[in-house]
């Protein structure tokens, strides 16, 4: 593959502290980048670019790292906007919506849910996506969940087995049931084709112990492990996420000063999910509180049709910025580096030499519009490995 600059870059944010102003940023004003066989060879300045065998002038647009949404749940049928109307008229979420999805999706065809997926997947791209994590967890049998893998696993390589997501109505009575089948012949079926494995630890869902159980299965089959902790109280999801050495704990709504501190010296990531809180009316936790105390943290869209009906990474960062107390740059940091250090993929999120080229070429002049013009439509184009698989003009 021939070497391609991308020059005249107004505002080039590459997440590399060696180069540019040598923030955490590394933050480049009229910078140029060369990519070259899908992998990042070169960021400078426009002025010291090398030559290449194909020049892109972006005209003075930015230029950051493509977002990486590492917690979605993107394939499912049928929308639940009633039940957000109900929410937004004062009545409360716990969790028992889930089975609505898990029954039209249930019911879908498999070209249903390919083709509605693509759709979301198109969206979240346009907002500037270029690696989604997509879990599956709305079908809840083991043939079920077995082809919503594998459905997740034609549009990412970050896929994840959630078949915790909720004991299913036909075995609420014997719950115990449902976690074996899980943890034993569910998981056996979907192991060979995720990457990961998650459970709803919270209220209403799955208990710690049984969240412990699934996971450490999860593990000795050769699986990454996350999970979805303390969304609805002080439940315990965060400890044991920190405990398992998950990559990632999601949504932290709820959490203590031994949860933030036991996250401070993991490896585990907090992922926020403001999408989440807006959408359940729900106090946002503090990105700031645990920023200060050294955790590290991602956000992301939670994209489902339940809680997080949202496919705009830019609104993300805004609640982000307005909600939990970040910085512009700090939230657009944890939506790339962030993002990627919660899928453990050293990879991407960053635009360094050697990098994957996975980047968004914006139509402004720099990234803060994110959180300046919430939810407008900023990305000119992605570039994915360096291809472009879509211009918006
Ligand atoms: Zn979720």
């Amino acid at each position: 593959m021939a070497a391609v600059v991308f020059s005249n870059i107004g505002e080039l944010t590459t997440n590399d502290p060696t180069v540019g102003d040598e923030s955490a940023m590394g933050r480049i004003k009229n910078g140029a980048l060369i990519v070259d066989d899908g992998r990042v060879v070169w960021a400078g300045a426009q002025r010291d670019a090398p030559s290449a065998d194909t020049e892109i002038d972006v005209e003075g647009s930015a230029i950051i790292p493509g977002f990486v949404d590492s917690h979605t749940h993107l394939v499912f049928a049928g929308e639940r906007s009633a039940e957000f109307a109900s929410r937004m008229a004062g009545e409360k979420y716990d969790g028992g919506g889930i089975m609505n999805t898990v029954s039209a999706t249930r019911s879908a065809s498999t070209e249903v849910l390919r083709s509605t997926t693509q759709v979301r997947l198109d969206a979240l791209r346009a907002h500037g996506v270029t690696t989604v994590e997509i879990k599956s967890g709305y079908d809840l049998t083991i043939q079920g969940e077995f082809r919503l893998c594998e459905l997740a696993s034609e549009f990412s390589e970050e896929t994840t087995f959630l078949g915790a997501h909720v004991v299913p109505d036909e075995f609420r009575e014997r719950r115990d049931d449902y976690v074996s089948l899980v943890a034993g012949e569910m998981l056996t079926r979907c192991a060979p084709i995720v990457r990961w494995a998650d459970v709803f630890c919270d209220q209403g869902a799955f208990s710690v112990d049984e969240a412990r159980h699934i996971l450490s299965r999860a593990k000795s089959t050769g699986l990454g492990v996350r999970l979805h902790g303390n969304q609805l109280g002080h439940t315990g999801g965060i400890a044991l996420a920190v405990e398992l050495d998950a990559a990632s704990v999601d949504h932290c709504t709820f959490s203590s000063s031994a949860d933030v501190e036991a996250l401070a010296g993991s490896n585990t990531v907090a992922t926020l999910l403001p999408g989440a809180e807006f959408s359940t009316k729900s106090p946002y936790p503090s990105g700031r509180h645990l920023l200060d105390a050294g955790v590290s943290i991602a956000l992301a869209t939670d994209c489902n049709p339940g809680t997080s009906y949202v496919t705009n990474m830019g609104l993300i960062i805004a609640l982000g910025v307005r909600e939990m107390g970040l910085s512009v740059d700090e939230a657009l940091y944890a939506a790339t580096m962030g993002g990627a250090q919660a899928l453990r993929r050293p990879d991407i999120g960053h635009l360094r030499q050697g990098a994957k080229a996975d980047l968004a070429i914006l139509n402004v002049s720099s990234a803060a519009h994110f959180a300046y013009q919430p939810g407008a439509s900023l990305v000119r184009a992605v570039h994915i490995g360096g291809e472009s698989p879509a211009f918006w003009g």
